[in-house]
């Protein structure tokens, strides 16, 4: 198991387990669970919730099982539970022997509601759903009591299974939870615990078409797999007292506990997979794992390492009241995981060919580059050099400003990794006017150091040799909504969508030696930001996507608060 680092790492839900460790609340035992709906793809929140539970398992040498909350068959697919069981295998995390479904319990929780109704806890309800919300009441307004709340046991075991049996249709019953009609919490008066729905299940087929409700069916899973801490999201804290009812009522030993914390809510993004399916099915992006997506396929294929979002997760830490993380942090983890394990090379995104006069024709030279300024353990790699080379386009300008330290006319600049070469000239197009080949001349003497006659160069510019160098097409990513809060404004999400997070550079060039760089791997181009090699790249294109820029716009928004 990877390590979370959380030895620095405390919060309150690790201060409840402590204190459950001191008092022997469960034994020795630390056990939690990952329970992901089979019904869309995992997405950034998710992962917060991933590296919490299996986090808190590692910390406190307990277990985290990952457990396919499959009740309700509609929505739910083979599909999805294949990219949640390689999403959270991706982010890092293991879980043993323990992969578990809820629909394995369905007999389970059927017997155990059997016991309810014995026991004259449940009872098979026959309003309709419209009826069951108006005898529900308000929060200023205690409910009603149903018409059938009072039916003889015998009568609802046996209604009961003829509704397994599937003798009536969706609606026509449904079992109850007799608890308190007039309860200050809406959540208990007499929750629907069972209802009929004639919808095949992805596994269990047409054996069922009575399906459990969450709030009933999640305690029991928990009770069966053991698991002593149940964490959720806030919006489930009205919803305790039903858990706590549930495993109470139907003695499940042992008892697990509810924990609630904050969802994680992120500026220019939204975190619904309802949402995004919208997004996904409507086309407005190219799949689940489009690299603009906030879901954890979306994040890999764009570039980000699993690290970099588990360190994420770690400094957002966990609250008890919900609130929005700014994404610049998320790509600030990013850049620093980068920064610090992603090679450098040269891609020219936007090319403008480079012709040096004075260097031989089809000459070819390697130069050695190192791999990363500041690891020479990383080693280096030996870049072609020739008389022709591409420099980006935007690394010239013919009337610069002041301070514009590239390349010029009257401008001498060091090519990274190699010579400084002078500007001699430039060819435009006829009709135009626009420049379309720069000609300089090299120094031969500046390969390995400065000029011996101490002139200072402009700056540093990359390159790279236009017979060796490889066509790319380079995809460039920006957010993929244009204000921070999409759902908080007043038109529909969508209407925000960035209509520029995306741009495609269809003739970018890179360095040789990415020829057989996989799928997935991540390097740094050298002034131009983090890119990754995209599943799409072919020998013959390869393809890049940017995973970030190398400004960080985080550090300086943290920078400014601390001063
Ligand atoms: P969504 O709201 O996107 O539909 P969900 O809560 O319905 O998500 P589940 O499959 O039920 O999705 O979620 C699995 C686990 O992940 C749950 O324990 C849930 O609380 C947690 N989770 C879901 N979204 C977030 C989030 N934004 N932040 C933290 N945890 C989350
Ligand atoms: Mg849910």
């Amino acid at each position: 198991m990877p390590q979370v680092d959380s030895s620095s790492t405390t919060d309150f839900i690790r201060t409840i387990i402590e204190d459950d460790l001191k008092t022997n609340k469960h034994g020795e035992r630390v056990a939690t669970r990952f329970p992901p709906e089979p019904n869309g793809y995992l997405h950034i929140g998710h992962a917060k919730s991933v590296c919490l539970n299996f986090g808190i398992a590692a910390q406190y040498g307990g277990t985290c099982n990952l457990r396919l909350d499959d009740t309700d068959p509609s929505g739910e697919s083979l599909e999805y539970v294949d990219s949640i069981i390689e999403a959270v295998r991706w982010l890092g995390f293991d879980w043993e022997d323990r992969l578990y479904y809820a629909s394995d319990y369905f007999e389970q929780l059927y017997q155990f509601a059997v016991q309810l109704i014995k026991d004259g806890k449940a009872y098979v309800c026959s309003l309709s759903a419209d009826e069951i919300r108006d005898y529900r009441g308000t929060l200023s307004e205690p409910g009603k009591e149903s018409p059938y709340r009072n039916r003889s046991g015998e009568e609802n075991l046996s209604l009961f299974a003829r509704m397994r049996a599937g003798e009536f249709e969706e609606g026509a019953h449904v079992l109850r939870a007799k608890i308190e009609m007039s309860s200050p919490n809406v959540v208990m008066r007499d929750p629907v615990i069972y209802r009929i729905k004639k919808v095949p299940h992805y596994r269990t087929g047409n054996q069922w078409v009575l399906y459990p409700m969450y709030d009933y069916a999640h305690p029991l899973s928990d009770a069966i797999e053991k698991i002593t801490h149940s964490i959720c999201t806030l919006e489930f804290e009205n919803n305790r007292p039903l858990y706590d009812w549930v495993v109470t009522e139907t003695k499940a030993e042992p008892r697990p506990q509810q924990i609630e914390f904050a969802r994680l809510n992120m500026t220019y993004t939204i975190l619904s997979k309802r949402r995004l399916i919208e997004l996904v099915t409507r086309g407005l992006v190219k799949g689940w794992d489009d690299p603009r997506m906030p879901t954890i396929v979306g994040m890999r294929r764009r570039g980000y390492p699993p690290e970099s979002i588990r360190n994420f997760c770690e400094r957002i830490g966990v609250a008890k009241n919900d609130s929005i993380v700014d994404i610049a942090l998320l790509e600030h983890c990013v850049r620093e995981t980068l920064n610090d394990t992603a090679p450098r090379v040269m891609g020219v995104l936007r090319p403008l060919r480079f012709v040096i006069d004075n260097y031989p024709e089809g000459k070819t030279e390697e130069v050695e580059a190192p791999r990363h300024p500041q690891k020479p353990e990383m080693g280096s790699r030996k870049v072609p050099f020739s008389r022709v080379l591409y420099i980006e386009r935007e690394d010239f300008l013919e009337n610069p400003p002041k301070k514009y330290n590239r390349l010029a006319p009257g401008r001498e600049v060091r090519l990274r990794n190699a010579y400084l070469v002078k500007y001699a000239g430039m060819v435009k197009d006829e009709k135009t006017g626009a420049v379309k080949e720069i000609h300089g001349t090299y120094d031969p003497d500046t390969l390995t150091g400065p000029p011996k006659d101490g002139r200072k160069a402009e700056g540093t510019i990359h390159w790279v040799s236009a017979a060796h160098s490889l066509s790319a097409e380079i995809r460039l990513y920006d957010r993929l909504f244009t204000v921070p809060n999409p759902m908080g404004e007043k038109d529909e999400f969508t209407k925000y969508l960035n209509p520029n997070s995306v741009e495609v550079l269809a003739t970018g060039r890179v360095e040789s030696t990415l020829r057989d760089a996989p799928p997935g791997s991540r390097y740094q181009f050298e002034r131009m930001g983090y890119f990754s090699v995209d599943p799409d790249s072919a020998d013959e294109k390869m393809v890049f996507n940017r995973i970030s820029t190398l400004r960080d716009s985080w550090a300086k928004v943290a920078g400014q608060e601390k001063k």
